[in-house]
């Protein structure tokens, strides 16, 4: 339920939430611009006695939170979220550019990597030092190994880290060296990871899981919010449909459906997508035009020789292409990158 307060006054909105956690609900406060509304959060079976609160002074109104993902949803956050990673922010106004290797195999691959996606441009580096990959038998990731180099190129080229942890044990050294921690596809019902990520301070990138759909996807969001981490990022990466031409198929719809029923920042993931590098440009026009807050990309020095998703990795080149091509689109609907 929402509590619409008629007051700001921090005394009335603390009564408030100690009259909420008396009858066994999570209050959480949002200060919105015109006003304070209190979410309380709790069993969906005693809501009546929240109903009840609007006979208390200060109390404008009580209302049902209709979608079944609360603390993510428009209704108790009408504002978008703007999400902050080290001096960059993602969220309205803005568009963001991560790009990097699909997985961490060298120094000098990563190095050379960072210094050109600085050059032209891009906001975050990603790199995934623990892979998962369809086969056991594949290349799983430079682990540790691949952290350290990821924290050096950041520090090196001044670009934030975006990278994966993929079990819960993984989550406390992962978080020593990344600024936003993804949830991979795979991983998105995976609720104890969820749980995990959202006890931390720092932004989490969830991806969409290939079989979820929206209200799946939004219901993990709020695994991750409910724990107390607001800092969420989305992520659109395709969806497995009955097309076999490409690896998934692009949600773009999700872009705008998301931003109505969410305050949540999302972007688009092209590479992942489509599965293939010369869909990876056309894809990212189709996100900043449908009004994604960014992109994540892959690129590979030298993508025939890449140890994971060369296929559909950008050459530094075309990377470059691909940034003086969204420039345009980014600046004509309204956002900065
Ligand atoms: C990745 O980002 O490298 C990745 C494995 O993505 P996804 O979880 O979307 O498949
Ligand atoms: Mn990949």
């Amino acid at each position: 339920m929402i509590i619409v307060m008629a007051s700001r006054n921090p005394e009335d909105v603390s009564y408030v939430v100690s009259r909420i956690e008396e009858l066994g609900y999570k209050a959480h406060v949002i200060e919105g611009v015109e006003r304070t509304v209190i979410a309380a959060i709790g069993d969906e079976r005693g809501k009546q006695r929240l109903v009840a609160l609007e006979a208390l002074p200060h109390v404008e109104k009580v209302v049902p939170i209709l979608k079944p993902f609360k603390l993510a949803s428009r209704e108790v956050r009408e504002a978008d979220s703007v999400i902050q990673v080290g001096k960059f922010k993602i969220g309205p106004g803005l568009f963001c550019v991560m790009a990097g290797p699909c997985a961490v195999e060298s120094r000098e691959q990563v190095m050379q990597i960072a210094e050109w996606i600085k050059k032209c441009g891009a906001h975050i580096l990603r790199g995934g030092a623990y892979k998962p990959r369809t086969s056991p038998y594949s290349f799983q990731g430079m682990e540790l190994e691949g952290l350290k180099l990821l924290k050096e190129a950041s520090e090196k080229y001044d670009l934030p880290i975006v990278t994966e942890a993929m079990t819960v044990e993984q989550v406390p050294f992962v978080s020593d060296y990344a600024d936003i921690i993804q949830i991979g596809a795979r991983n998105m019902q995976n609720y104890g990871l969820l749980r995990a990520v959202g006890k931390l301070n720092k932004p989490i990138l969830l991806k969409r899981g290939m079989m979820s759909t929206i209200n799946e996807w939004l219901m993990s969001a709020e695994y991750i919010i409910s724990e107390g981490n607001t800092n969420i990022i989305l992520c659109e990466r395709g969806i497995r449909t009955f097309e076999t031409e490409t690896r998934n198929t692009l949600d773009i719809q999700a872009v705008p459906v998301v931003k109505k029923y969410s305050h949540l920042p999302i972007i688009v993931d092209p590479s992942h997508a489509s599965g293939q590098w010369d869909l990876v440009i056309p894809m990212s026009k189709a996100a900043v035009a449908a009004g994604a807050d960014g992109i994540i990309v892959e690129v590979h020095p030298n993508p025939a020789e890449a140890l994971s998703d060369g296929a559909q990795s950008l050459n530094l080149n075309n990377f470059k292409k691909l940034m003086e091509e969204i420039r345009p689109i980014v600046e004509v609907i309204g956002r900065k990158m």
